[in-house]
């Protein structure tokens, strides 16, 4: 353990923000270690995945209460160092994914176990210190065992997208075995997530891109039928594969820019849930269309601890694996943080903690 070795005041290498701007802003340098709490698993990292909420921490962090500076990373997977003397789920040495979420643990919400809507919620690498480092404590209850035969790098990625995935499509739009789903933007964490999940599911899967390759390699993955939104018209494409019904649930997350064709490609009574507004968030609503055509809309972020528990046990069986676009190790997370926000990568952009 030279890492910590007997030292007063032991250190950890991290990557941190110590301001808001581009990378110049991103420190890799020395922090302290964690400490364990009562109640808590200290845990040595192996591997986390970026998000674009980790873009967004670094650019301005707006609105999101965080004490600089601040380590990044929201999911991740490692090993158990250190636990509670009576705790009984985990051991030392054992391999463990995260869920991000710290809730107050005594809010309404929490006490229904709505730990995503929590009045007092903390995400890893939002408002407390996150996963790009060699160690990090977190609530037992936020420690899950990692699937077997995944990647520490894979199952980090199911942390954030797949579990927003799974409660997008699961919790909010109750998509069926014999429903067509449509996502925009397919290559994006999210979306790839929601294409593996709802093909799991045995649904019938569109996706958009702007990008040929990108559309190539999500048929690769299942989906049935894939639009470019740069030279095809979205909602005219989706009536010809659909038969003039269109689709019974919409999956997106670019917001304003695609919001009119997710409405004009739903079937009456169809669901939209949407997850982000990266293009901009307040599109024209289309009332008369909601309401004449029974149209259902859901917002949603990340997911519950029994989602995530549901979502683990899926994956263990079924041998789904997240896509991994590239693997940095941590010294190398400006790169990283340049491939995420280039928006041609394809799955989740990995940083190998455990090289550090
Ligand atoms: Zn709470």
């Amino acid at each position: 353990m030279q890492e910590s070795g007997h030292d007063a005041n032991p250190q950890m290498k991290a990557a941190f923000i110590t301001g808001h701007g581009g990378n110049e802003v991103v420190s890799i340098a020395m922090r302290p270690k964690p400490v364990r709490q009562p109640g808590q698993v200290l845990i040595r990292l192996q591997a986390a995945t970026l998000n674009q909420v980790d873009l967004y921490m670094r650019n301005s962090g707006a609105g999101i209460t965080h004490q600089l500076p601040q380590i990044m990373g929201l999911d991740g997977a490692g090993t158990v160092e250190e636990v509670d003397e009576h705790e009984r789920a985990f051991v030392p040495g054992q391999s463990v994914v995260l869920h991000p979420a710290v809730g107050c643990g005594r809010c309404e919400f929490c006490q229904r176990g709505e730990v995503v809507l929590c009045t007092g919620i903390q995400y890893l690498g939002e408002h407390r210190d996150g996963t790009l480092a060699q160690w990090v404590s977190v609530p037992a209850q936020n420690v899950f065992p990692m699937p077997a035969g995944l990647s520490f790098a894979e199952a980090a990625a199911l942390g954030v997208n797949h579990l927003t995935a799974w409660r997008m499509l699961f919790t909010k739009a109750q998509l069926k075995p014999w429903e067509t789903v449509l996502i925009f933007g397919i290559g994006g964490g999210v979306s790839l997530a929601a294409l593996q999940l709802a093909k799991l599911a045995g649904a019938q899967v569109l996706g958009t891109s702007r990008d040929d390759a990108k559309l190539e390699r999500a048929r690769l993955l299942g989906a049935d039928h894939l639009i470019n939104s740069s030279t095809q018209d979205v909602v005219k494409e989706v009536m010809a594969f659909t038969g003039g019904r269109g689709v019974d649930v919409v999956i997106e997350n670019v917001g304003a820019a695609v919001w009119s064709s997710a409405m004009k490609s739903l079937v009456r009574g169809g669901r939209l849930v949407t997850c982000g507004a990266t293009s901009g968030d307040q599109p024209s609503a289309d009332l008369r269309r909601i309401f004449i055509r029974q149209l259902q809309i859901f917002g949603s972020t990340l997911g519950n601890f029994d989602e995530f528990r549901d979502l683990l046990s899926l994956t263990e069986r079924t041998g789904l694996r997240p896509v991994i676009d590239s693997e940095f190790p941590l010294d190398q997370t400006h790169a990283a943080l340049s491939r995420l926000e280039s928006g041609q990568q394809f799955g989740k952009v990995a940083i190998r903690v455990g090289e550090a």
